[in-house]
């Protein structure tokens, strides 16, 4: 459907004419009868694949037992979820939310809550990267920058400055200002065309960090949950933040959202200071906790760096073959970016010619984003896919064209 007076829907999203009606794995049929596959993978949620049996058992267990009760109550599943993420992470505290955005407030406030606490109110500002993206509310598309999601939305919200990406001197620099709380990173843009960030720059800004007296928060909302083939993407570089969003994958396609942070930068988030109706809520809860159970599964994240090494190598052959379609090939793990020499949105088009749904990426990337749990066989398909879109599209290329 296009969108016209009669859509009852905000014009928001120019949506593909694919109408989603079941899914399987990483199989997603349509209305029409089509049936794809799914390497956007609900943009990095649906870990697992789709109608995952271990996650629709325990929605459908919860569901017959209790769907809502609100957070003054005590939830056995937010413990349970909590103290999981606490043993794997660097966090001792998690704070549960329900989107992406809304752990990245989370985020922000309890980094310039820390710093009130600390007795310097004064210091409130986030410092963030160029390319980067948090999200859509007022303070993540403050923190984001971009022109584009700020236009006609007002003045910007306060406190926020775009540093160039991965430079250390400017990071420096700006880490001197007497307003500053912390850092906000993503260790790889995903939004904005799957760029890591190098490992000594995100050693350098925890080294700034100290050197400053601010906190390093890491925004791994699309690299968390073993996407990039560790259960976060900073095990990747060996820095732990001190604070660390998540959402997505988490909830494997049910809506959760966490802040994680330790004990000493969640210290300013006493009662009353923050809160949320659904974060945290029994059915979310449950599906997390599912969604750990098997992520976290003795030698599942190992089998994720397997397959993902698979198609990568893939990748990097169609490009040897290929030098004047496809620029290069980057990412970690099942977060996998491909940046052809003609527009990317050409090549996702070939893509659902031949089935197979891919996402697109700033710096005019196609973003893979199979579930975890692609089989080495779909990966062989989907390169089938790939290879057949590009050989529709040889002869074609112009870099000029690219978008
Ligand atoms: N941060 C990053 C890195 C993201 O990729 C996204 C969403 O794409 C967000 C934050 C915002 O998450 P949500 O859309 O769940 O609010």
């Amino acid at each position: 459907m296009t969108a016209s007076h009669d859509d009852p829907l905000f014009a928001t999203f120019s949506r593909a004419d694919i109408r989603v009606e079941r899914g399987e794995g990483v199989w997603l049929r349509t209305t029409d009868g089509r049936r794809f596959l799914d390497f956007t993978g609900g943009i990095a949620v649906n870990v697992l694949g789709h109608a995952h049996p271990h996650l629709v058992d325990a929605l459908k267990r919860q569901a017959e037992t209790l769907w809502h009760a609100s957070n003054l109550f005590q939830i056995p599943g937010q413990e349970q979820l909590g103290q999981r993420l606490v043993n794997a992470s660097f966090a001792d505290k998690v704070f549960f939310a329900n989107s992406g955005a809304e752990a990245l407030e989370c985020a922000i406030k309890t980094a310039r809550r820390w710093h009130h606490v600390e007795g310097r109110p004064e210091r409130f500002r986030i410092l963030t990267f160029e390319g980067a993206f948090h999200g859509r509310t007022l303070a993540t598309i403050a923190a984001g920058g971009q022109a584009k999601y700020l236009e006609g939305f007002g003045p910007p919200v306060e406190g926020f400055t775009q540093l160039p990406f991965a430079d250390l001197e400017a990071a420096r620099a700006a880490a001197a200002g007497d307003d500053v709380a912390a850092f906000l990173v993503e260790p790889i843009q995903g939004e904005g065309g799957v760029r890591a960030a190098p490992p000594e720059f995100l050693a350098g800004l925890r080294a700034l960090s100290e050197e400053f007296g601010l906190l390093l928060i890491f925004d791994e909302v699309q690299t968390g949950i073993g996407r990039t083939g560790r259960f976060f993407a900073y095990e990747n570089s060996g820095v732990a933040p001190d604070i660390l969003a998540s959402a997505k994958g988490l909830g494997g396609g049910f809506p959760v959202g966490a802040c994680l942070a330790t004990a000493d930068a969640a210290k300013g988030m006493t009662a009353g200071s923050h809160g949320t109706t659904f974060g945290g809520n029994p059915l979310a809860m449950a599906v997390g906790n599912a969604v750990l159970d098997v992520v976290l599964a003795d030698g599942f994240l190992e089998e994720v760096r397997r397959t993902a090494l698979q198609f990568k190598q893939s990748l990097a052959s169609l490009q040897d073959r290929h030098p004047d379609l496809v620029e290069e090939v980057r990412g970690e793990g099942l977060l996998i970016g491909l940046k052809p020499r003609v527009p990317n949105t050409a090549v996702i088009e070939r893509l659902r010619a031949h089935e197979m749904l891919a996402a697109p990426a700033g710096d005019n990337v196609i973003r893979f984003l199979p579930p975890l749990n692609v089989t080495a066989d779909e990966v062989r398909l989907g390169m089938e896919r790939i290879e057949a879109a590009f050989a529709d599209l040889d002869g074609r290329a112009d870099a000029s064209d690219a978008a």
